[in-house]
């Protein structure tokens, strides 16, 4: 089968080439990928700064039709469809994390598409743990964005603290922090969300999920908007989702005493922050990093209910040998959700 592989170590060095078909053992499954999400991760996966294990099928956002059933596995038939939790391919399930449903902190995990292999392919191998059913009227796109998704559920049900008549600043509009803010708006806060220069598409779809205002870091005054806006009070909670040090200094100050600042995104360096503030304004710092099972469930339900349309975040669908247009779209930050239908 083909498949987007990254096939060695370093920067680059990923290519569509031919990979066996994975072999089902007794107790796991195979599935058809029906469309899997291109994700911020693959692209470090591709510049190497995210941790990876050549040669590896990339691609873990993923949803799927049953092909085949191990002799051992009960309750799974051929035909069925699922959403994928592939972050839990490898893990020790015996840890304080793995036992507690915090996977993503368990020394020994490996996820799909760096890890082991993922669903830039036709057929991958998961085990029935990993499966998700998914709710009736819920497409098979969008149980492919059933991952990301979760990651911004994660953020603003299960870490962020808010009350309706908050206002919320949001940092960062790439995919994480737009699906961010549509959870933010289906909760019916008034949420500021700034970007770069850059991110004008982005920006854009950010008022259609939404966002009370937009605006542009190193163009607008980002203090004073938030003075404008709060009437001098500053925000109640801050999210920042662009891993970018002029977006953590603008998410402190613009803060209020007694607020909460949620860490989504990553940095891969140290930062110079007014760090002072914490203690001065006696500031609530919180991290945010994937989800639990728990958090996928949830997800289920929300798409379930139909709370959150996911329509619009898919704005590309493109074959798996459009791989490198999508990744390339992604760079530009001309996409928000691109799907490869292999
Ligand atoms: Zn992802
Ligand atoms: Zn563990």
């Amino acid at each position: 089968m083909k498949a987007v592989v990254k096939y060695e170590k370093g920067k680059g060095n990923v290519a569509l080439q031919e990979m066996p078909d994975p072999l089902c053992s007794d107790d796991k499954v195979i599935l058809e990928v029906a469309h899997c999400g291109v994700c911020g991760t693959d692209l470090h996966v591709y510049s190497d700064t995210f941790r990876n294990f050549p040669p590896v099928i990339l691609g873990h956002e993923f949803s799927g039709r049953i092909v085949e059933v191990g002799k051992n596995v009960k309750d799974v038939k051929p035909g069925e469809t699922y959403s994928v939790l592939g972050a839990t391919a490898v893990q020790c399930g015996h840890c304080q994390y793995c036992e507690s449903g915090e996977f993503m902190f368990c020394k020994n995990r490996r996820g799909m598409g760096h890890g082991v292999n993922g669903a830039f392919t036709r057929f991958t191998c998961v085990r029935p743990d990993q499966l998700f059913a998914i709710p009736q009227d819920v497409s098979l796109e969008h149980a492919a964005l059933v991952e990301p998704f979760s990651v911004a559920v994660h953020v603003v049900e299960e870490i962020a603290d808010f009350k309706l008549g908050d206002i919320v600043l949001l940092s960062g509009p790439g995919p994480i922090g737009l699906l961010c803010m549509k959870m933010l708006a289906a909760h019916g806060l008034k949420v500021m969300v700034v970007g770069t220069a850059e991110d004008g598409m982005r920006l854009e779809m950010a008022k259609k999920y939404g966002a009370h205002s937009v605006w542009v870091a190193g163009k607008d005054d980002i203090q004073q908007a938030v003075e404008h806006e709060t009437h001098g009070q500053g925000v109640a909670l801050a999210i920042e989702c662009a891993g970018a040090e002029a977006s953590v200094v603008n998410c402190m100050n613009a803060l209020m005493p007694l607020g909460q600042y949620v860490q989504v995104g990553h940095f891969g360096k140290d930062l110079t922050v007014p760090w002072d503030l914490v203690a001065f304004r006696q500031l609530k710092i919180h991290g945010s990093v994937g989800y639990t099972k728990q958090t996928w469930h949830r997800t289920m339900s929300i798409l379930g209910q139909g709370a959150v349309d996911l329509s619009d975040v898919i704005t590309h669908r493109l074959g798996l040998e459009d791989w490198q247009q999508a990744f390339e779209l992604m760079w530009q930050k001309q996409a928000i959700k691109i799907l490869l239908n292999p």
